[in-house]
């Protein structure tokens, strides 16, 4: 077997340095190109990709790295899981992504604690595993016409049944895995990299037993290709002494998150990650090389600690950032640089693919010469203790005051914010930031727009309105715009889902709002409408967890600084008049750890930075929160605990799994009953049984009804027919109750 390469990454943005995927995507979905297109866009980032990797210097490429849409949903494909309803459809891969006229799609998911989403595999009695391997051999392949040997990433079988909670069946998985091995050894592969980051949360002892199985079974198997089994996303721990006694030649494990491992292995290649591929930071190469040197492995070789797929590609895309604070960043290329000038230092004679050199002596090719973060940071102002919620009274006293003074229906109807950013709104932010349109003109437009929203809103007979958000590029970076503290790039797109993106601030400084920033849209909103208006903020929390945040202080503290901002602002509102702030966590779990151990204490302050963003607001003021995630089982104690009036949810594609779980919070609740992901316009008939299947089991008088999200990625079209049937069935209840 041949040695593992000395340097790689575990994978690579893949959207296109100026989002050329999406674009492609975006015609093929609209009719407006061919899949011929498409494929063609596709091949030409997978080629920039590897010869860019190449240039650079990076020895191991990766392949199948590049999704048309999501690589687990890759995987399922691989092996045979497509559920029989979408098989008939045009194409069932997006139809399986993103539904179709006639079919819902599946269900979709953060991917571990990042702001990836993946779709969740459907496996259940009729799946029939069979593998088809035809995407990741037609990459190896591709990649070899252009002259690169590539080693093909997939999901590995204990993390893509973990997510589709079918662990049982890992004997019939495991044979199409083999199989796999086979063919690609036939390809004359030489190294597999399969992905597993379940592996660095809690596992039982039932799991840690699959993964042994797993991995001995494949490591068992005839001919095949060396496996790399890549963990990432934080500490390794009890699983990596059992992938140690499989016979899997190299384990991939992340040590910008977790330890240098405490165990020797002796007989394995360590794929040390010591680049991340969660910040935008430049690596300390004092850090990464001591790092590496303290691994005791029979092998070590460079690495990121995650795919950079969680990373924009280029810093040099960026001229108009502050040169100061653009010193310090690496984004993917850099990152790749880093990777390589780590291991040219820590292995001199890089064929060698002995132990490290001793890295005591100070690289010769610095990969960066700045800390991490630039000790001109200034040092941060002492933070009061967390407020808590002492601010408002118990729950009974706030209903009745804000029912007295909002006077809505049963069942009242809101949506969740935004609505559809029309091309022209984006065309004229461009052309502000071009300067062709004067500052005064384009908020005349926005105006336009929010007036427009108002109406259509009131055509509709919704009861609480929004103002649609068409000031904002983004519910983060447009605060971030408004914060100090924060950076925002130009072309740091970073893959979200499918073909959204979205471009993470850089949170850099200590954080202040210097003045009002929704105030005097909300305001203009209230004053076109006798209806309430809902003033929309972004939490503290989500705020943070979409930005890549400075290293020196903890997180916790960085948040808490955002709060203090939002509650300015909550508090601005209030004093314009708006009687209803929603103030949206969506990231609220994306930050929960992945062990269980440091989760309360997490949850904890969370919480109290909600609290502290929200308390000042007075009882009359109804308060909302929106989560955009059906799976909030583990944090069930903290969404209640962060005591809204009123807590939208995702639930429309999750068959009402949410209900039972939130029936326990005494306050207002709306459980989505449209699923905005999808561009098909739910019926009447629909929704109305989603409601019922929500009045079944909460009591009518808490119930909200709104969709699961906001309606920024959607048409008008689409969203007029949509939120039609969702008044229409809201109101036929609401006679009937
Ligand atoms: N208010 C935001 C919107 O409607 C919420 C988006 C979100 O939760 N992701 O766009
Ligand atoms: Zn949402």
């Amino acid at each position: 077997m041949s040695p593992f390469p000395t340097s790689t990454v575990l994978g690579y943005p893949r959207i296109g340095p100026h989002r050329e995927l999406k674009r492609a995507l975006e015609s093929y979905w609209d009719g407006r190109a061919t899949r011929d297109d498409l494929d063609r866009v596709g091949a030409e980032i997978r080629e920039r990709t590897w010869r860019r990797l190449a240039e650079l210097g990076l020895e191991g490429l990766p392949s199948n790295t590049f999704s048309m849409y999501d690589q687990v949903l890759d995987t399922a494909v691989l092996l045979g899981a497509v559920p029989a309803r979408y098989r008939d459809a045009d194409d069932p891969y997006f139809a399986m992504a993103r539904g179709t006229e006639q079919l819902a799609p599946l269900r979709m998911t953060k991917w571990f604690d990042t702001n990836y989403h993946y779709i969740v595999p459907e496996i259940g009695p009729d799946t029939v595993f069979e593998l088809d391997p035809g995407k990741p051999l037609s990459e190896v392949r591709e990649a070899r016409a252009l002259g690169y040997e590539t080693r093909p990433v997939v999901v590995g079988p204990v993390t893509f049944l973990l997510l589709a909670s079918a662990l049982d069946r890992l004997d019939e998985v495991l044979a199409c895995y083999e199989e796999l091995l086979s063919v690609l050894a036939a390809e004359g592969v030489a190294w597999v990299q399969l992905d597993e980051p379940a592996l660095v949360a809690d596992r039982t002892p039932e799991e840690l037993a699959a993964v042994r199985t797993a991995y001995e079974r494949l490591g068992a198997a005839g001919a095949r290709p060396g496996l790399f089994v890549a963990t990432y996303f934080g500490e390794t721990g009890e699983a990596l002494p059992v992938l140690a006694g499989t016979p899997v030649e190299a384990i991939g494990v992340d040590l910008v998150r977790g330890g240098v491992p405490g165990i020797d292995l002796p007989g394995k290649t360590v794929v040390a990650g010591v680049v991340s591929g969660r910040d935008v930071w430049r690596t300390s190469p004092e850090r990464a090389l001591a790092a590496l040197a303290g691994v005791r492995a029979g092998r070590v070789t460079v690495s990121t600690s995650c795919s950079l797929l969680h990373v924009p590609y280029d810093v040099a895309a960026e001229p108009r950032l502050d040169p100061a604070l653009k010193e310090r960043l690496a984004f993917a290329e850099q990152k790749v640089a880093e990777v390589v000038a780590l291991s040219r230092t820590a292995f001199p004679s890089s064929t060698a693919g002995l132990v490290p050199a001793a890295p005591s002596v100070a690289p010769s090719v610095a990969p960066s010469v700045a800390p991490s973060v630039a000790p001109s940071v200034a040092p941060s102002v002492a933070l009061p203790a967390p407020v808590a919620a002492e601010g408002r009274g118990p729950y009974a006293e706030r209903a009745a005051a804000q029912a007295e003074r909002l006077r809505l229906p049963p069942l009242p109807t809101t949506t969740i914010g935004s609505f559809p950013q029309t091309g022209a709104l984006r065309a004229a932010r461009a052309a502000v930031a071009a300067g062709t349109l004067s500052r005064e003109d384009y908020e005349r437009r926005v105006e336009a727009e929010i007036e427009r929203v108002i109406r259509l809103q009131e055509g509709l007979g919704l009861d609480v309105l929004v103002h649609g958000e068409p000031e904002r590029n983004d519910m983060v970076q447009y605060f971030a715009e408004h914060l100090d503290g924060f950076a925002v790039t130009a072309n740091g797109w970073v893959q979200s889902y499918g073909s959204r993106c979205t471009r993470p601030p850089i949170l850099h400084g200590d954080v202040g709002r210097p003045s009002p920033i929704t105030v005097r849209w909300a305001a203009y909103a209230q004053s076109l409408t006798g209806k309430a208006v809902k003033g929309m903020l972004t939490g503290p929390v989500t705020i943070v967890a979409w930005s890549f945040v400075r290293d020196d202080l903890p997180l916790r503290d960085v948040v808490f600084q955002v709060a203090d901002a939002v509650r300015e602002e909550v508090s601005d509102l209030e004093a314009a008049g708006v009687k209803i702030i929603q103030v949206d966590e969506p990231a609220l779990r994306e930050l929960l750890p992945l062990r269980r151990a440091a989760q309360d204490d997490y949850l904890e302050w969370a919480v109290a930075t909600y609290r502290r963003a929200t308390s000042g607001a007075s009882d009359r003021t109804q308060i909302h929160t929106h989560l955009c995630y059906s799976d909030a089982d583990q944090i069930l104690a903290a969404i209640d605990g962060l005591d809204a009036d009123v807590t939208t949810i995702e639930s429309a594609r999750s068959g009402g799994r949410i209900l039972g779980a939130v029936k326990a919070f005494g306050r207002g609740l709306g459980p989505g009953v449209y699923d905005i992901h999808s561009p098909r316009v739910p019926s009447a008939a629909e929704v109305e049984e989603l409601l019922r299947a929500t009045l079944a089991v909460l009591p009518a008088e808490r119930v909200w009804v709104n969709p699961d999200c906001g309606l920024k990625t959607r048409t008008y079209e689409q969203v007029e027919a949509s939120l039609a049937n969702v008044v229409a069935a809201a109101r036929e209840l609401r006679d009937a109750l």
